[in-house]
């Protein structure tokens, strides 16, 4: 299947360049983007036989350009439940679906964590549409409650036992190297996470004590942002029985 993408106007700490729109073969979209005018008409332009739009998830800068885009051309709107309205969207997917776009079978996979619904789609040459599960640099952020760092974990575990060949992101460049950044995706959180269990056996038991040990010379517009990571952490390593909760302070469970 023929690959090619049209970067959005919509650059930020975030996006990185821009959400990257990929064409699939000659007549499908996956993560149409931003609905911004300019974009719509590129790839429209690009595009001019569109018959299908696929989604990942239901943010902002993923999904909104699905809706124009099948206004004027009739394509039929594929996403996981929760993404746009359902008088909107044609078909709902879920993990282990397969569908056939333009004569290649693609293979839904559910990776709930940087969402709840979240899905990535792998065609049949191993070339797997990440979404915002992996990034094309950088780390993606997980948003508690809809966030779940468990599950995020748990789902790119799922991605690495595809044994993918290459990661197409939504944001940043294409990885021919697929199962070594998952690889490298997985260490870091696991990293991070025993970060938080070393801060809090050290003393720091609040969230914002935790985020000045592990990410000292942090910009502060980033600081929100890495306090809610840690948050997702926690959570993960509250569900787990490692850690309480008490008073807005965290503590490790002891270990009998
Ligand atoms: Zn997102």
């Amino acid at each position: 299947m023929i690959i090619r993408d049209v970067l959005a106007p919509n650059p930020g700490p975030f996006t990185l360049s821009g959400t990257r729109t990929y064409l699939l073969g000659r007549s499908a979209v996956l993560d149409p983007g931003p609905a911004i005018d300019s974009h719509v008409e590129a790839i429209r332009a690009a595009m001019p036989n569109l018959k299908t739009i696929l989604i990942t998830h239901r943010h902002g800068d993923h999904a909104p350009a699905a809706v124009p885009l099948k206004h004027a051309t009739g394509a039929r709107m594929i996403a996981p439940p929760g993404v746009l309205d359902d008088e909107q969207v044609d078909q709902r997917v879920r993990g282990g679906e397969r569908l056939d776009i333009d004569g290649e079978t693609l293979e839904v996979i559910a990776t709930p964590g940087h969402t709840s619904e979240h899905v990535c789609y792998l065609t049949s040459d191993g070339d797997l549409f990440t979404g915002d599960t992996i990034l094309g640099e950088g780390t993606t952020a997980i948003f508690p409650p809809d966030g779940n760092m468990a599950d995020y974990l748990h789902s790119l575990r799922t991605l690495r036992s595809r044994n993918p060949r290459r990661i197409f992101p939504a944001h940043g460049p294409t990885r021919d190297d697929a199962v070594a950044l998952i690889d490298h995706y997985i260490a870091h959180r696991l990293e991070r996470e025993q970060q938080i269990v070393t801060a809090l056996d050290a003393g720091a038991h609040t969230v914002s004590s935790m985020r000045q040990r592990i990410y000292p010379e942090l910009d502060k517009r980033l600081q929100g942002a890495a306090e809610v990571q840690i948050v997702a952490h926690l959570i993960k390593l509250e569900s787990e029985g490692r850690v309480d909760a008490r008073g807005g302070a965290y503590f490790l469970t002891p270990v009998v």
